[in-house]
């Protein structure tokens, strides 16, 4: 038997069609995380819900905005460099939602190298921090909207 055939073993019913395949323990261990979210997938799901983020957290975020600049859908990665002008329209999602809080923070995380990016909303300016996926903090930069 294959490394394989250990851990995949398809199951037939007592006429030969398939039935299912069994994954072993070790390999859901393994890949499990992956697996379900490439079946979430298959069945329709979007991205936001695979990876339950906490959209309504966003939009009350947005709908309770009392800074003097506009919202500003804007993303980026200190640790890696990735960025979206538009969060909120990408598909697929290059950063995940983990937190929206309304006292300004927004937290992501970076698909591309497993980062935590935290966008800080204050009276008059925006800061982005970033730790890379070792927990190392990156330089942070600042914006002050016109
Ligand atoms: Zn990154």
């Amino acid at each position: 038997m294959s490394e394989y055939e250990t851990h995949v073993k398809p199951l037939y019913d007592r006429d030969g069609n398939l039935h299912g395949v069994l994954l072993s323990p070790e390999i859901w261990a393994k890949a499990g995380k992956k697996i379900s979210e490439i079946l979430d997938q298959a069945q329709g799901k979007t991205d936001s819900e695979i990876h339950q983020e906490p959209i309504e957290d966003w939009n009350m975020f947005k709908d309770y905005w009392d800074f003097k600049y506009p919202f500003n859908p804007k993303v980026t990665c200190k640790a890696c460099g990735a960025e979206t002008e538009n969060w909120e329209e990408d598909n697929p999602r290059i950063f995940h939602l983990s937190n929206a809080s309304l006292s300004g923070l927004l937290v992501f995380h970076c698909e591309k190298c497993g980062g935590t990016v935290r966008k800080k909303h204050f009276k008059d300016h925006i800061c982005f921090e970033a730790t890379t996926h070792t927990g190392e903090s990156c330089e942070p930069e600042c914006i002050y909207p016109e």
